[in-house]
């Protein structure tokens, strides 16, 4: 049996479009099966799932697919051993800690003792345990710019690209703590002969972005 790749592409979302451009940039032709779970390249070697960004590192650990395109925000919350072959240049966000607009911040130790909603645990400890400032994590699944106006939350940690989210929600932009994009990761074992595929999808990818520069 010859060598096949399995990749994972988030299935809708903010990452699904230019993921699915990227690879028809690198002349794969994909016959559009986004209803379906899987699909297969017509052209590569190329097995594509369709799933939920957040489950994306999980699944390219285990080794269900071999290769994925996921925000780095995911891959360094989900804490997975998968490695990071390539930014891709999309995507593009930040993770950033922001307060209601007439709160008074004076920078990071005016984060102590409040309460931050999030859905980045893990990203958010990181940042305070490496400022040393003490606070309470409220982990919440989505909706995280309205918790301060609930009474959930003196702040949030919250993806933003614009802004435009917080500032409707009466919020302002205080700390920077990831700058985002989306990458490909990989298996940590792969055969030979995926590392062969791997290399030459890695090869078109940065043909694609050298072209466009
Ligand atoms: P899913 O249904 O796959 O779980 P989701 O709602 O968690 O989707 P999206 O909102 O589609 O996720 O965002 C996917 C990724 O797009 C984010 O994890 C992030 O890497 C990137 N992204 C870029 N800009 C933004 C932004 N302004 N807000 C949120 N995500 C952004
Ligand atoms: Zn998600």
């Amino acid at each position: 049996m010859s060598a096949k790749l399995k990749i994972a592409v988030q299935k809708s979302g903010r990452l699904h479009d230019d993921s699915m451009k990227l690879l028809k940039e690198c002349g794969i032709d994909v016959n559009n099966g986004v209803n379906r779970l899987k699909t297969e390249a017509s052209n590569f070697p190329l097995e594509l799932f369709f799933l939920r960004d957040d489950d994306i590192p999980q699944y390219v650990e285990d080794g269900v697919a071999d290769i994925g395109m996921v925000g780095e925000n995911v891959v360094f919350e989900k804490e997975k051993q998968v490695k990071i072959v390539e930014k891709l240049g999309f995507g593009k966000c930040r993770l950033s800690i922001a307060v209601p607009k007439n709160v008074e911040y004076n920078g990071i130790n005016d984060l102590h003792n409040m309460r931050i909603a999030t859905s980045y645990p893990v990203i958010v400890a990181d940042y305070l345990k490496k400022h040393k400032v003490q606070a309470e994590i409220h982990e919440i699944s989505g909706s995280v710019e309205i918790a301060p106006g609930i009474g959930l939350a003196d702040a949030i940690c919250d993806l933003v690209s614009s802004g435009s989210t917080l500032f409707m929600n009466g919020l302002k932009e205080v700390e920077v703590m990831l700058k985002s994009e989306a990458v490909l990761v990989a298996n940590k074992d792969l055969t030979a002969a995926q590392q062969q595929l791997l290399d030459k999808l890695l090869f078109r990818m940065r043909a694609v972005r050298k072209a466009k520069n």
